[in-house]
């Protein structure tokens, strides 16, 4: 049986074209800095983002410390969501590997903060009983709010804070290509709302591993050095930048129809009886719904899902998640459907 797996975009399986490049990538030692793919990548990333430079990294959780711990010093203090990949899934590294304080604030259902709620967040300098504030972070596309897309009008508001009070900000764009997909601009305008920049070749793009870091030079010669401290110095990476490279070069344009399929997903739940959606607030390739009925255990749908080879997680008590991507077709699309509204019926 075909299995439809819409768990995350981080079960795609690299293209033949990706396989191809890592076979025959050109490799040397990357932390010599010979390897000519890495270096490769890390100019094509930088010159796409609109960066001085870039750095490759193992994951985007390693990217986001990486760059953090570039950024701040022990007992400084990140301005976040509270729904930020950061504070939730990365299992605390800022502050067990870099003494870096979280300051959380309530994310709006749209993915931003409230600029005056980081505003009032940022600390007086002056005051020794104060954490020093040194970065504010967004992420776009915003992964626990649905996939929500953040414009660079909207990011520009908080960029604008953080200038006026010399604070960095770094945007985890895990999912930044989703994001210019969606708005239909260019990635740069995007990026040029951040000091620093994350993203994953290994989510939508489909590569089989690999993140990378970017920004200005003297933060990417911070960011290598971090990189070599917690481990992530990767000697002939060149096999895993090869596969990188082809993800930019082919599949950032096919995300169009990840995004497409989650809106007839999501156009397709809002039709099934028992199902809570607002197909509106599917912005890119996360659909987000809920069970109209509270006493319907959601483990159980997963697993009655998993049955007729559907895999789609909950994310929380109420809420599941489901994720296009690269393998997932149109036909998965219409067949999940059939099968969440039959298992529906048979639970109810
Ligand atoms: C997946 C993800 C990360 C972490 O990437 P890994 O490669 O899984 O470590 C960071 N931020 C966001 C928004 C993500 O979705």
């Amino acid at each position: 049986m075909h299995i439809v797996d819409l768990r995350s975009d981080t079960v795609t399986l690299p293209s033949p074209a990706m396989r191809e490049a890592m076979y025959r990538a050109e490799l040397g030692d990357d932390v010599y800095g010979e390897d000519p793919t890495v270096n490769r990548l890390e100019e094509m990333v930088a010159e796409r983002l609109g960066k001085e430079a870039a750095l490759l990294v193992v994951s985007g959780t390693m990217g986001n410390l990486v760059a953090l711990l570039s950024h701040c010093g022990r007992g400084d203090e990140i301005i976040m969501g509270h729904l930020a990949h950061t504070f939730l899934y990365e299992a605390g590294g800022v502050a067990a590997l870099g003494g870096i304080h979280s300051h959380t604030l309530p994310n709006l259902p749209n993915g931003m903060l409230d600029p005056q709620d980081v505003e009032n967040a940022i600390r007086d300098p002056q005051n020794v009983h104060h954490p020093r504030s040194r970065v504010i972070c967004l992420e776009n596309t915003h992964n626990r709010c649905g996939g929500a897309v953040l414009s660079p009008a909207q990011m520009a508001t908080i960029k604008a804070i953080a200038d006026r009070h010399g604070l960095a900000v770094h945007l985890d764009g895990a999912r930044i290509f989703h994001a210019a997909i969606a708005l239909g601009i260019d990635v740069k305008e995007i990026a040029a709302q951040a000091d620093s920049v994350q993203l994953c070749f290994s989510k939508g793009l489909a590569a089989p591993v690999g993140s990378a870091i970017c920004g200005s030079a003297d933060f990417i010669r911070e960011a290598r050095r971090n990189r070599k401290m917690v481990g992530g110095g990767m000697r002939q990476a060149g096999i895993i930048a090869a596969a990188a490279i082809v993800a930019l070069e082919q599949m950032v344009d096919r995300l169009a129809d990840d995004h497409e399929n989650a809106r007839r997903l999501a156009a397709g739940l809002a039709e099934i009886n028992g199902v809570t959606i607002d197909p509106a607030a599917v912005q890119s390739n996360i659909v987000v719904f809920g069970l109209a009925d509270p006493t319907i255990s959601l483990p159980q749908v997963s697993q009655a899902l998993a049955a007729k080879g559907i895999k789609i997680n909950p994310i929380d008590k109420a809420h599941f998640r489901a994720v296009t991507h690269y393998g997932v077709e149109r036909e998965d699309i219409d067949r999940t459907l059939i099968a969440i509204r039959e298992t529906l019926a048979e639970l109810a």
